[in-house]
């Protein structure tokens, strides 16, 4: 795998150009953020070694394939590691593709494989896991989490951004790497997640799918007005239809 540090604290481990997963340190090991793709645990965890510390913690931001893959293999290697992921998220984890009343009843995109590892903690808006503060942001998933490095306002925002092919929301469609775009559950959910986290002035924005950006706010502005004007589109195509 590629690594690519943005500090002391935080790594980005890539690969095939435009998967990512993340380590952050902290004091008693490595925070994980994401497994990437299946067949990646060796990698991941001899990056991790070779950065010298164990990984201690597996955090997911959301349940799709390219985020859990590696979930099951990293669990058999590390069992003692802790397992969060979102309350909300955790249920596609077991196979349970079901949607709460309370949601938009909209078809939910992408793969969501069953793993057999089960979270050992699971996660809310606010809560903090070491440096990292949970931060609900549905849209490209029902339940999906971005984390806040609080020594550093990093943003580890998974794909509730994309920045491969484009800074992007996700949900808006990236002629050169579409699939964040295609795996997203609902669009107007994505926009205001989106900003909520540019709200938040990061001073890094790393994400599922291209490289990370240091000074990231014009980027995530210009990429947040694309939406609007997106969604804009959609709700007058659809008052036509009507
Ligand atoms: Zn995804």
């Amino acid at each position: 795998m590629k690594v690519t540090a943005f500090s002391n604290n935080l790594f980005q481990l890539t690969r095939l150009v435009a998967f990512n997963c993340y380590l952050v340190r902290e004091d008693d090991g490595f925070t994980l953020i994401d497994t990437n793709m299946g067949g990646q645990a060796q990698a991941i965890m001899q990056e991790a070694s070779k950065l010298g510390l164990p990984i201690v913690r597996i955090l997911l931001t959301h349940a799709h394939i390219d985020h859990v893959g590696s979930l099951d293999a990293l669990h058999d290697a590390l069992p003692d590691a802790q397992v969060a992921i979102s309350e909300r998220d955790a249920r596609f984890l077991s196979g349970d593709k079901s949607l709460d009343p309370s949601e938009p009843q909209v078809r939910l995109r992408g793969g969501y494989p069953v793993c057999k590892t089960k979270p050992t903690l699971l996660l809310h808006e606010g809560d903090r896991i070491g440096s990292l503060e949970a931060l609900a942001t549905p849209g490209h998933t029902p339940g999906h989490l971005a984390f806040l490095d609080t020594r550093d306002r990093a943003l580890i925002a998974g794909d509730a951004f994309q920045t491969q092919g484009g800074v992007a929301v996700s949900g808006t469609f990236e002629l050169l790497f579409p699939l964040p775009a295609l795996a997203t559950w609902h669009k107007g959910l994505a926009q205001e997640s989106a900003r909520k986290l540019l709200a938040l002035q990061p001073s890094v924005l790393a994400v599922g799918h291209g490289r990370m950006l240091s000074h990231p706010q014009a980027a995530m502005e210009r990429a947040i007005r694309v939406m609007e004007q997106s969604l804009v589109k959609e709700v007058r195509k659809q008052s036509h239809v009507a």
